[in-house]
């Protein structure tokens, strides 16, 4: 399988398709390897992931520059990506204490009472192409760390980075048959799903895959399952927002990562809160106006170039689906204020994957570009009466992901926090990302599944509870 720049064009890699027997004996090793990890003192385990962690740190920049060119994002992002991914390793190394039961004496009279935790056994982990290298690290580190064994298959588009940490997670000295990484697409995914010694899936991607698939077939089989899937986010500004901040910060919300990011801004609600007609006209105009100014000013061209703002769509397709909402847009009667369609490069390459970022005003939550996923550098610009307006648009909507305030009064804020029904809450924040040690939440159609990944629910996911009650004759 080629994997392509998306910026040149060029031919960078090619990885093997796994066969389905081929994932069979993935599997098979992941089995046999597991009585030993699992037996490996949690110390042990802890200090594998010091050293995975050492080796990504050595590695930062290559990590990070194979991110650019496997997916397209600017050279700044890959850079946050790789360190977002790595503290995942380092929260995962806390294992020994993330992972104790607890024991209460005398639950009757000389009867003890103890829960421990137990991995077990081998787990699948399916990744997306906007976060090849990071997405998988929700899950990875706290697999490893308690006792799991994995199979990983990263997305077939940009595949290059989960190869690249297998390589590390060897050099950290995991024993051969814990960490497995198969490549390919659906056929992959199915075999990954009909195989009765995978216990449980980690599934990031889009909503129709990880619920009419992931979901629901590991619900057949009786799998554990975490699927964190599409998105579209709501930004409210009220009018006493910071101008400056709030545009400075939706510009990397809509338009950072090319607009490819489950937590990106999709919608932008001007609230006219408290105001009156004429004086709402005026807040959204000024808001609209500084908003296209802005995005009109980002820089587009090849990641790699440190000047570079955004960088491509994924690939052609992608970029041809996006154009596709554009002309859609256009045609449900939204204002068209920047076409991101006349593409203005900063460099000379092809313009094959290339958008630059788009702007739309008068969007209603009806069109389809208001209420479903692009997943590009296409702002939709909404407006509001008032706050509860506002929230029941978001409610309205069939996604759950995220959703933003931007205000310096402290009782619209807690207003937001506590009505809002959305998995991850920015007050002020354009990009409502989690750090390791939270989890990553979703709601309605972005989260199947019970528990999500990274931190103390990812070590919950992968360790069943066991109770014991002891007492001596
Ligand atoms: P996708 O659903 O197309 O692919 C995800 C994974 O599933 C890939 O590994 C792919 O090879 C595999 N796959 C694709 N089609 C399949 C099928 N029919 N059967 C079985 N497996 C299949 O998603 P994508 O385009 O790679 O990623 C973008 C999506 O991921 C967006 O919807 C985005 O919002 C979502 N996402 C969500 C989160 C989150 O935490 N909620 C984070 C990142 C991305």
């Amino acid at each position: 399988m080629d994997v392509v720049n998306p910026s040149t064009q060029k031919v960078i890699a090619k990885v093997p398709v796994s066969t389905r027997d081929e994932i069979d004996r993935a599997v098979e090793a992941a089995k046999e390897a597991f009585p030993e990890w699992r037996r490996t003192p949690p110390l042990a385990r802890a200090r594998c992931m010091f050293r995975l962690k050492e080796l990504m740190e050595q590695r930062f920049e290559e990590i990070s520059r194979i991110q650019t060119m496997e997916h397209g994002k600017t050279i700044d992002e890959s850079r946050g990506e790789t360190r977002r991914g790595i503290e995942n390793v380092e929260v995962a190394a806390g294992i020994p204490s993330l992972m104790m039961g607890y024991n209460l004496e005398d639950v009757a009279a000389g009867i003890d009472e103890y829960l421990i935790r137990q991995p077990l056994g081998v787990f699948g982990i399916i990744g997306p192409f906007n976060f090849p290298f990071m997405v998988p690290l929700w899950f990875i580190p706290y697999a490893l760390a308690t006792g799991n064994c994995i199979i990983v298959k990263p997305s077939s588009e940009d595949p290059i980075s989960q190869v690249k940490i297998a390589e590390l997670a060897e050099e950290a000295g995991i024993p051969s048959g814990v960490y497995n990484v198969v490549n390919g697409g659906r056929t992959v995914v199915s075999g990954m799903l009909d195989n009765p010694d995978i216990k449980g899936v980690c599934f990031v991607g889009s909503t129709p895959v990880g619920h009419e698939v992931i979901y629901k077939r590991c619900g057949e089989t009786g799998k554990r399952v975490i699927a964190q899937c599409g998105a579209k986010n709501f930004l409210l500004v009220m009018p006493d927002a910071d101008l400056d901040g709030t545009i400075a910060t939706c510009m990397t919300s809509f338009y950072g990562n090319a607009g490819q990011r489950c937590l990106a801004g999709a919608n932008l609600v001007t609230v006219g809160e408290g105001l009156s007609e004429s004086e709402y006209n005026v807040f959204h105009k000024k808001i609209v106006d500084a908003f296209v100014d802005a995005a009109s000013k980002i820089r587009v061209g090849y990641g790699l170039d440190q000047s570079v703002q955004m960088g491509p769509l994924r690939d052609k397709e992608k970029k041809e689906k996006v154009a596709g909402y554009i002309e859609k847009g256009v045609k449900e009667g939204a204002k068209l204020l920047l076409d991101g369609r006349k593409v203005k490069l900063a460099g000379d390459w092809p313009s094959t994957a290339f958008l630059n970022p788009t702007v739309f005003d008068n969007v209603t939550p009806d069109m389809a570009i208001g209420s479903e996923e692009i997943f590009g550098p296409v702002a939709c610009i909404m407006k509001a009466k008032n706050m509860d307006q506002a929230i029941e648009m978001i409610h309205n909507n069939q996604y759950g992901n995220a959703a933003s305030i931007f205000t310096q009064n402290g009782k619209w804020a807690r207003k937001f926090q506590y009505d809002t029904q959305c998995g991850n809450i920015g007050i002020n924040i354009g990009i409502v990302a989690p750090m390791a040690f939270f989890p990553f939440s979703g709601m309605k159609k972005s989260f199947f599944g019970d528990l999500h990944g990274q931190g103390t629910e990812a070590i919950r996911f992968f360790t069943e509870s066991k109770v014991v009650i002891q007492r001596w004759f």
